[in-house]
């Protein structure tokens, strides 16, 4: 619900919103960055940032895995969001396939290279906007606040713990900031152009929340997915989603699955290395890709034999690579 009674009260949630995104205004006039990406949590901070009548510029980010209908979607519902392709390190274009070739393997939950490239590297040096919220998993509560500020400066770090009550450190020992008080914004004012900085204004909204404002109170249409069963709108074949979703992904859309499995072949026609050296096809890297996205235990329970990784091939992977593919370095 949208409007909570507290033991303290009535919290207005939108109103709460609107006044986080007031309180971490950039105050050097260059306005928020915010990320959209067509889904139902970006829709939100897209007009409540309209409703705080602050400076925006709104950006979507060309993945090239995302669904074609949320491209449809945004291209004829928000002709305003600016489109962004990522670009290498040279300066190029780059998209999902061109990074597996270049990378030879595929992303994985503790190797996920392509957001960190496809997705975050836009927006440097601006206070960026984001749908994020900790209802989503338990991971997303463990990592962000209503503000984040991505360092590991400990200098930085011990003296917020020490002024401000709303700081706190990440499980990846970045500050987050738990409440919008004076601190938190002086803190964002002095790091925006130096550190990554996130502002997160529905961090506390629940599933509900979303669709109770995208429905009564903003009355705006929605991608067409959610009416075809997806919760969630993104990458397809993310392998941050369980494996169920990526064999629904795949399903859904077989054109992008032989698009995978045509870049795996590409591959292993290239000297492979690593893990990828222990498969024969694409279609062989893309089962285990799927199967390496179910948690172990699941996997043993539907395929009645323990999981562990490598272990169904004549030869594992070397070390090197598995660390590189479970990031256990
Ligand atoms: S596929 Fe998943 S990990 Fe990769 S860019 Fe998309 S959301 Fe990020």
């Amino acid at each position: 619900m949208l409007i909570q009674s507290t033991v303290i009260g009535k919290i207005d949630k939108v109103q709460k919103a609107i006044d986080r995104i007031k309180a971490f205004e950039p105050r050097d006039g260059s306005g928020y960055f915010l990320a959209f990406s067509g889904g139902k949590d970006s829709q939100c901070v897209y007009h409540l940032t309209k409703m705080a009548g602050v400076k925006f510029d709104a950006h979507y980010t060309v993945t090239s895995v995302d669904p074609p209908e949320v491209m449809r979607f945004i291209k004829t519902q928000y002709p305003d969001v600016q489109w962004d392709y990522p670009v290498d390190q040279f300066g190029k274009r780059t998209c999902m396939w061109k990074l597996i070739k270049e990378l030879g393997f595929p992303p994985t939950r503790h190797r996920r290279y392509c957001c960190d490239i496809l997705k975050e590297s836009c927006g440097e040096g601006r206070v960026t906007l984001t749908g994020v919220r900790w209802a989503e998993s338990s991971k997303r509560r463990d990592i962000n606040g209503v503000a984040n500020i991505k360092t590991t400066s400990s200098d930085l770090i011990n003296q917020q713990l020490e002024d401000n009550p709303a700081a706190a450190v990440n499980k990846l020992g970045s500050l987050i900031l738990l409440d919008d008080n004076d601190e938190s914004r002086r803190m964002v004012e002095h790091c925006f152009r130096v550190k990554r900085t996130t502002v997160n204004p529905i961090i506390d909204w629940e599933e509900d929340d979303v669709w109770e404002f995208l429905l009564d109170v903003a009355k705006v249409p929605y991608c067409s997915l959610y009416d075809h069963g997806f919760t969630r709108v993104g990458c397809i074949g993310c392998p941050l989603q369980h494996g169920n979703g990526m064999i629904h992904d795949f399903e859904y859309w077989p054109r992008y699955r032989q698009l995978y499995v045509d870049t795996f072949d590409q591959v292993l026609q290239n000297s492979p290395s690593g893990y990828m050296a222990q498969f024969n096809t694409g279609e062989e890297v893309l089962t285990d890709w799927i199967r390496r996205s179910f948690k172990d235990d699941e996997w043993a329970a539907e395929n009645n034999e323990p999981y562990s990784p490598g272990n169904d091939k004549e030869q594992n992977p070397p070390q090197y690579m598995m660390d590189i593919i479970y990031g256990t370095e």
